[in-house]
């Protein structure tokens, strides 16, 4: 939803992921600040990505992870 200002001198919009959810096209990812890898916005729960880097793993293999971590990525999650 996008809304004009009465004086023509911009707009805001707000995204309804509720009311007219949209997950179907979303490819949104987060990583938070702790490190967590977040596939939606809406999950309780991610992948902690530190321990992932931290780890002896080979470049390919970490990014053969993120992308299963990504395959899982919910259609959305009702709240
Ligand atoms: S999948 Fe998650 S982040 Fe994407 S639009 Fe749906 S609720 Fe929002």
């Amino acid at each position: 939803m996008l809304y004009s200002f009465l004086d023509g001198k911009g707009t805001i919009g707000f995204i309804p992921s509720i009311t007219e959810p949209f997950c179907q096209y979303c490819d949104r990812i987060r990583i938070t600040s702790q490190s967590m890898f977040i596939t939606c916005l809406f999950a309780n729960a991610g992948y902690d990505l530190k321990i992932l880097l931290r780890s002896k793993k080979s470049e390919a293999e970490i990014k053969r992870y993120i992308l299963e971590c990504i395959k899982k990525k919910p259609e959305g999650v009702v709240v």
